[in-house]
């Protein structure tokens, strides 16, 4: 089976985490998500939980060094080696380069969603902090209110889609991150999708601009 090395990119609230566990599903590859490795570090309270807690809960993003060896660790797992999709990774230039010096990635699949919606959709966002499924209210809601299709647990708003932390985190993204668009625009790798709609129309989006449709 040919290996697919994919990243889904985008500013936070445009559906990364929704999208990447839609196409790992369909594609048969896991989803790597730092966030979530993050989350569930600080919620087992670990090393690398205490370390990082400070900027998850307050919307900065966490030092490159710390980032890399997690990516590096959770690659080297077997389940990669058909492929994988990293979500919100990489995050900086630095991120970007560390991992072309380990990797070659196939396609980055940016989701574009304007500012001004970000804000209002992630207050609506709920996740389950035990198996990292996303849902939201009104866009893709759970079949029960509050709980998660996946594994049955508790869905909770997360500390950091407050709106004042929501805000630090799209001045992290435009700063840090969205200059990656231009090194993978160069490389030929950049697909982007509009992301504004619903779920549905977004995820077809998604396959076509794949050429999976
Ligand atoms: P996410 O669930 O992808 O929005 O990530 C939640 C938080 O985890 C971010 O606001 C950052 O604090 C941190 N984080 C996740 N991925 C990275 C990364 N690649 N680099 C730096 N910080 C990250």
């Amino acid at each position: 089976m040919e290996v697919l090395r994919m990243i889904v990119f985008g500013a936070p609230g445009t559906g990364k985490g929704t999208h990447s566990a839609n196409l790992s599903r369909r594609l048969g590859i896991p989803c790597i998500s730092t966030g979530q490795l993050l989350r569930e570090a600080v919620m087992a309270g670990n090393e690398l939980g205490q370390k990082v807690k400070a900027y998850t809960d307050s919307g900065q993003l966490v030092p490159d060094g710390i980032m890399i060896d997690l990516v590096d660790e959770r690659l080297a797992n077997p389940d990669c080696a058909s492929g994988y999709i990293l979500d919100g990774f990489p995050r900086t230039l630095d991120q970007a380069e560390a991992l072309a010096e380990r990797v070659s990635v196939d396609v980055v699949l940016s989701l574009e969603v304007p500012d001004d919606e970000i804000e209002t959709r992630m207050t609506g966002r709920r996740v389950c902090a035990a198996c990292g499924t996303t849902y939201h209210t009104e866009y893709n809601p759970p079949r029960t209110e509050d709980v998660c299709d996946q594994c049955g647990k508790e869905l909770s708003l997360r500390v950091d889609d407050r709106p004042e932390t929501v805000r630090a985190r799209l001045r992290a993204y435009h700063q840090s991150t969205e200059p990656i668009k231009g090194y993978y625009a160069r490389e030929g790798k950049l697909k982007s999708v509009s992301s504004r709609g619903a779920v549905e129309e977004t995820a077809a989006n998604c396959m076509r601009a794949l050429g999976l449709t």
